[in-house]
């Protein structure tokens, strides 16, 4: 029996570098990232997706101290500041890829939230008073910067607790009423996947619209899981079976529905270490990084024995 530790990230840069993305999706600075990774490389033993997904089919074992890095939402800062620090360190990467986004002009509905409540503090949707929002969640002060923070959280929960259609229809008509520009993908674009994945990146699903699965019905949950599989085949001529599901999101009918399509392996956001081979290969625990996380406390968190520290997250989540 070993252990799998998985590192979690999103985006990689500086704060300036993106302002219209939401800063909550920063995981690194660049600086920061190559010092996490050097430390990954020196104390930890880096495993590749085909090594992790090999040894749950009797191949070799994982050797000990194994850690797999992770990429969510495959934004262009990955190909810019990431992957060269990990080929060059040869930490083997998994990327996963919402697949309704390259080449598209869809934004993740937290960076568009996000633009629109930075928009509050200059102009205002018709129809509200200049310091408060009608919403379906209620309404909202946004009249200071303290009160939109605390607009974000309220509907931030909106969004992932569904029903997403419904949130989704909100930011939709209040960035009209804002007349907010629509901006690209920051997806990478197929060819820039294409080249990755040429270059080593295990490129795997993250559905295809990037919605919290728990929040959809049976049908879209369907067509996010199999639609995203058979896009990855389509593009890049195969589909890794690993999938990580958006925001963490999964219960009972996510992982028959996710089994279904076809995964081996399912990762969530619930922070832990995992026995190796997992008794629930469709519910991974993971270690998010996130801007105060530096190469101390990450390696403190990747050294700790796999019950403690997963005893002490449960602590620390319980409510
Ligand atoms: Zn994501």
């Amino acid at each position: 029996m070993s252990t799998l530790r998985v590192l979690t990230y999103h985006r990689i840069g500086q704060l300036d570098e993106s302002p219209n993305m939401s800063p909550a999706t920063l995981s690194a600075s660049a600086e920061a990232f190559v010092a996490q990774m050097r430390m990954v490389a020196q104390r930890f033993q880096p495993v590749s997706l085909e090594q992790v997904l090999t040894s749950i089919d009797g191949g070799p074992v994982l050797p000990a101290r194994a850690v797999l890095v992770t990429f969510d939402d495959a934004t262009v800062c990955f190909a810019r500041h990431a992957w060269p620090v990990l080929r060059e360190l040869h930490v083997p990467a998994t990327l996963f890829v919402p697949t309704a986004f390259p080449g598209s002009d869809r934004e993740f509905w937290w960076d568009r939230l996000h633009r629109l409540i930075q928009a509050a503090g200059q102009s205002w949707p018709s129809g509200t008073s200049s310091e408060m929002w009608r919403t379906p969640w209620g309404a909202m002060a946004v009249g200071s910067a303290a009160a939109r923070r605390q607009a974000w959280r309220r509907l931030a929960a909106g969004f992932v607790h569904g029903p997403f259609e419904q949130a989704l229809r909100w930011l939709r008509e209040s960035a009209a009423r804002c007349s907010l520009e629509p901006r690209r993908s920051p997806v990478l674009s197929w060819p820039e996947l294409r080249r990755l994945r040429d270059e080593g990146v295990a490129i795997a699903p993250h559905t295809r619209t990037h919605p919290p699965l728990t929040a959809i019905n049976a049908a879209a949950l369907t067509d996010e899981l199999n639609g995203a599989r058979d896009d990855l085949a389509r593009e890049l001529g195969d589909c890794w079976p690993a999938i990580a599901y958006p925001g963490g999101f999964c219960n009972e009918q996510v992982v028959v529905a996710t089994q279904a399509a076809g995964m081996r392996l399912g990762f969530t956001t619930r922070r832990g270490t995992n026995h190796w081979p997992a008794a629930e290969p469709l519910r991974l625990r993971r270690i998010n990084v996130g801007r105060r996380s530096g190469p101390g406390r990450l390696a403190i968190q990747l050294s700790l024995p796999g019950p403690l520290f997963n005893g002490l997250c449960s602590v620390l989540a319980a409510p």
